[in-house]
This record gives structure tokens, C-alpha cells and sequence, in this order.
């Protein structure tokens, strides 16, 4: 059976513990690789690595830095079969999914950062003939990226590209239950020529691996993405050693479809900001309130689009939902549908595992779920699931829209479907949510800031945003005259 090595100072090395970890095919219910059982050894071996390279790393021209970025984005393209079938094995993702979306996405992460680190630049201030300030950015140094696993290689990447463009060193942990990709990267960039410390990877539990990189004193900031209560205990961690933090933390988005939508456009956007990845993206909209006229329309043709979605092997091209990543997880999600019938909810269609034959015939399959009846503060509709699940509400208003919309401890994103500029405008402006999509979902413009208010994150990631938070500021002031 294969072993995945950590990645230390551009090696592929065993833990020190000597001990590795199940890792499970989720579409097939079997271990079909191992994983290194990490802590604070291999941690701190992955420190001194990427402190003894910082030096070098942060005085290596921007340009250079940029061209050896592009080169593992380019390798990521060149591998996308191997990876795109890799996710979908660690995760239970349709090969099809990671082979458009997941791995172009990381390769484009890579891209994306090696040219916008070539064009950040810092900030002047003239006073009025009296002194002018300039202010420099330094990398802060060795820095921690810790990622969930839904979007295993995505959300990887979308961390260390901009740790590493704008010049610190990294210490990363992926989610235990996906690492293969991950594991995958670190060839790559041993290919790739990224000199030797300046990205290491370290696998194994949240607990001891994850938790050794937070507690580091030589780990300067951490860039989390995970859930909200893995956040808090992060936060507790990091604040009282004055780390830098960045959280990007769970949801529960709203989906807010007037009458007036473009009704087929709405639908078709609305069938994958549900399903999409079995619901298992932070961004999915799991709840949708539809204004009254348009309700019972929308109910019949949303269950039986819904009924349509085939549900197979992540292997198969036409596999539209695959299995969700572990068996804890299938439990969890199935509790909540369970607990959703007990606060009162009907179930239009789904609810159940879905037990496939053949090769998945053990797989973690739940079919697609769609509640109607329940009232929008009930804990089905408060709390994050984050699989294969939605609630349908009616509304009449825009004003208890936004009472349902903004009544969750949440505030990560949002759609709105409507034909109105005016509504659109008006309800942007006062939905809780870090991102609002008008008549579109997951449209990703790179540049733009990204993250969530309230319990869903303390930060922004994305374009330049994130190569502040990866940098110190330094004020200059020089007196004129
Ligand atoms: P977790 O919070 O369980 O884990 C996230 C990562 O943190 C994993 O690598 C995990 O390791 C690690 N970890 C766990 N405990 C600790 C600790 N004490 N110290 C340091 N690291 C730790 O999240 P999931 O992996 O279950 O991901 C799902 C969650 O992520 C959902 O809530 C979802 O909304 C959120 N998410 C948010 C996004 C956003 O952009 N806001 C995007 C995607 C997902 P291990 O796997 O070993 O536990």
C-alpha cells in the first residue's frame, strides 16, 4: 500500500513517529493509502527548514520568485489527469468536477500569484512640503497554512501561492482525510526547482500536526480555512503569541430567488450552488427562500431537476453527485436530515444513503436533499451541514428575507436572482455576507477580496489582500525640509 512522506527541506521523509494514518477511498468505503501520523518533531524540523531558506527565499528577485511559481503552475496543468483522478479518489469527487474545476483552479492559484507579485507595489504619502512617507513590506517569515478538506488542491494552494510569492517561507498541513494531491504537490515542486525549505508539508491530525504548526513561536502568521470551531480554538492559540490570522471559516448561505429571475438561468445555478461537490463547498447556498408567486413552480421543477442528478461512481463522466468524503461525515449529515423531520420538516426527495452495487457498493453516498416546512430559526436551518442538503422557504418581503437571510450566526456569501437593479443593489447593501452574487454563483474574479463576516472568518483572502496579509508593513517618514 502506498505511504505519503511529509516534504521537509525539498526531501520526502517519514514522520519521526514512525506511525501513519488510514487513509480511506470514500466512493469505495476502503483504506487504500497511509499517511504520515505527524507532530511537534516533524513540525519543528519543518520550521528550522523553512527559516534556514527564508533568507534566501526573500531575497531571491520578485522575478525569479515569479518564473519557479509559474513553472509549478505549469506542471500542474501538464498533471491534471493524474490529479484531477487523485481528488476524486481522497474525496469522493466526480473526476469530472476536479478535472474542470479543482486542479485548474490550483494551477491557476500558482499563476495567479507569480504575476501579482511582480506588480505589488508599496504606498507613498507627500505631506504638504514637510516629509514624505513610503512604506515597505517585508515577508514576515515562516508562516502556517492549515486546509479543510472539500476542496483539497484549491484551497491548498489559494494559501501558500501567496505565502511564498511574497516571500516567506511555509509550513502547511492539509486536511489528513485528503492529502494525496497535496502529497503530489511537493513532486512537483521538487520538479518545479522551488529551492529547498521553502515550502514543506507536513501530514497528519488536526490535533497534534495542525496544532504544533499554531503553537510554533518561529510560525509568524497563520492563513486557516476550516470550521468555525476549529477557528475559535486556532484564535485562542495564536492570539496571546500575537500571530498573525487569517480564518475562513464555515457558512450557511442564502439563496434568495425573486419571481422576476431568469427563471432557467436561476435553476440551472441553483441545482449546482445546492449540489455542487455534494454541498460540500463552503460557498453552496443551503438555504433558498423563493418569493410566494414563484414558490410552488420553483418546488416542482427544482425536485425534479434534483431527481435527475445522477448519483454513481466519481469515476464515471456522467456521475453528477459522487460520495461524501467519510463515513463520520455521512453520519453527520444524515443526523441532520433526520433532525430536520423531527423540528417538523417534509422531505420532497432524498434523505437517504444511497446504497450504489459494484465497486461502490460500501461507499458514502447520500442522495441529493431537498426539506420544505420548516421555520427559519430551527437548528436545520442555523446550523452548518455541508453536505447534499438544502431547505426551501417561501417569502413575501425583501424585509423578512433579510430577517431569514441575516438570522444565522454566519456570513460567508450569498445569491440573490433577480431582474430588478434596483432590489439587487438595495439588498446587497444589507446582506450579512462577505460576498453577494447577483443572477450568478462561484463567479471568481482572482483579484477580488474573499472571505466572510461574523462566525464565518476574520480576514480577506484573495488578489493583493492576501499579499498584505502575508507581508509586515514598515512606515518611513523623511522630513523635507
Ligand atoms: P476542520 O476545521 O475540521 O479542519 C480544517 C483543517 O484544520 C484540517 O487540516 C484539520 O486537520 C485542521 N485542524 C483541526 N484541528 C486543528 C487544531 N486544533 N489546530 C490546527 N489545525 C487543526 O474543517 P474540515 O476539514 O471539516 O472542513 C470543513 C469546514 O471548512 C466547513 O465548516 C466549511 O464551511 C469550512 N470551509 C470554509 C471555507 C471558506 O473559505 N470560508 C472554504 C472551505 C471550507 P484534520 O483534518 O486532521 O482534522
Amino acid at each position: 500500500m502506498q505511504k505519503l512522506q511529509n516534504y521537509i527541506n525539498g526531501e520526502l521523509v517519514p514522520p519521526v513517529s514512525g506511525q501513519y494514518i488510514d487513509n480511506y477511498d470514500p466512493a469505495i468505503g476502503e483504506v487504500y493509502s497511509l499517511i504520515p501520523d505527524s507532530g511537534e518533531a516533524d513540525v519543528a524540523q519543518a520550521v528550522e527548514a523553512a527559516q534556514a531558506a527564508f533568507e534566501g527565499w526573500a531575497n531571491t528577485p520578485a522575478e525569479q520568485r515569479s518564473r519557479i511559481m509559474l513553472r509549478v503552475s505549469e506542471l500542474i496543468e501538464q498533471n491534471l489527469d493524474r490529479l484531477a483522478k487523485a481528488e476524486s479518489v481522497d474525496n469522493g469527487k466526480p473526476v469530472s468536477l476536479a478535472t474542470k474545476v479543482d486542479i485548474p483552479r490550483a494551477a491557476k492559484n500558482f499563476r495567479f500569484y507569480a504575476t501579482a507579485l511582480v506588480h505589488f507595489a508599496s504606498e507613498a504619502h507627500a505631506m504638504e512640503n514637510s516629509a514624505i512617507n513610503y512604506t515597505l513590506r517585508h515577508p514576515l517569515g515562516v508562516v502556517g497554512c492549515i486546509s479543510p478538506w472539500n476542496l483539497p488542491l484549491y484551497l491548498f494552494t489559494w494559501k501558500i501561492a501567496p505565502a511564498i510569492a511574497a516571500g516567506n517561507c511555509v509550513v502547511a498541513k492539509p486536511s489528513e482525510i485528503t492529502p494525496m494531491t497535496a502529497y503530489l504537490l511537493s513532486e512537483i515542486c521538487q520538479q518545479a526547482g522551488l529551492p529547498k525549505g521553502v515550502l514543506n508539508i507536513i501530514h497528519g491530525y488536526g490535533g497534534s500536526a495542525g496544532s504544533a504548526i499554531v503553537n510554533h513561536p518561529k510560525v509568524k502568521a497563520i492563513s486557516f480555512t476550516g470550521g468555525t470551531k476549529t477557528g475559535e480554538l486556532i484564535a485562542r492559540e495564536a492570539a496571546p503569541k500575537f500571530k498573525k490570522l487569517s480564518l475562513e471559516l464555515g457558512g450557511k448561505n442564502p439563496n434568495i430567488i425573486f419571481a422576476d429571475c431568469n427563471y432557467e438561468e436561476m435553476m440551472e445555478t441553483t441545482l449546482r450552488s445546492s449540489f455542487a461537490n455534494q454541498g460540500q463547498i463552503c460557498l453552496c447556498g443551503s438555504r433558498v427562500f423563493v418569493e410566494r408567486p414563484l414558490y410552488e413552480k420553483f418546488k416542482t421543477d427544482f425536485v425534479q431537476r434534483v431527481n435527475e442528478m445522477i448519483i454513481g461512481d466519481p469515476e464515471a463522466a456522467t456521475t453528477r453527485i459522487g460520495a461524501v468524503v467519510s463515513e463520520p461525515h455521512m453520519n453527520k449529515v444524515l443526523s441532520y436530515i433526520e433532525l430536520a423531520q423531527q423540528e417538523g420538516g417534509t422531505i420532497l426527495t432524498g434523505g437517504n444513503r444511497r446504497k450504489l452495487s459494484g465497486r461502490c457498493e460500501n461507499g458514502y453516498f447520500i442522495e441529493p436533499t431537498v426539506i420544505e416546512g420548516l421555520s427559519y430559526d430551527c437548528r436545520t436551518n442555523q446550523e452548518e451541514i455541508f453536505g447534499p442538503v438544502v431547505t426551501i422557504m417561501p417569502f413575501d418581503t425583501e424585509e423578512e428575507v433579510l430577517k431569514y437571510a441575516n438570522s444565522v450566526q454566519y456570513g460567508l456569501s450569498s445569491t440573490l436572482w433577480t431582474e430588478n437593479l434596483s432590489r439587487a443593489t438595495r439588498m446587497a447593501h444589507q446582506i450579512e455576507a462577505g460576498i453577494v452574487w447577483v443572477n450568478c454563483w462561484l463567479l471568481r474574479d482572482l483579484r477580488t477580496p474573499f472571505g466572510g463576516v461574523k462566525a464565518s472568518g476574520v480576514g480577506r483572502e484573495g488578489g493583493f489582500d492576501a499579499l498584505e496579509f502575508f507581508t509586515e508593513p514598515k512606515n518611513v517618514c523623511i522630513k523635507m525640509y
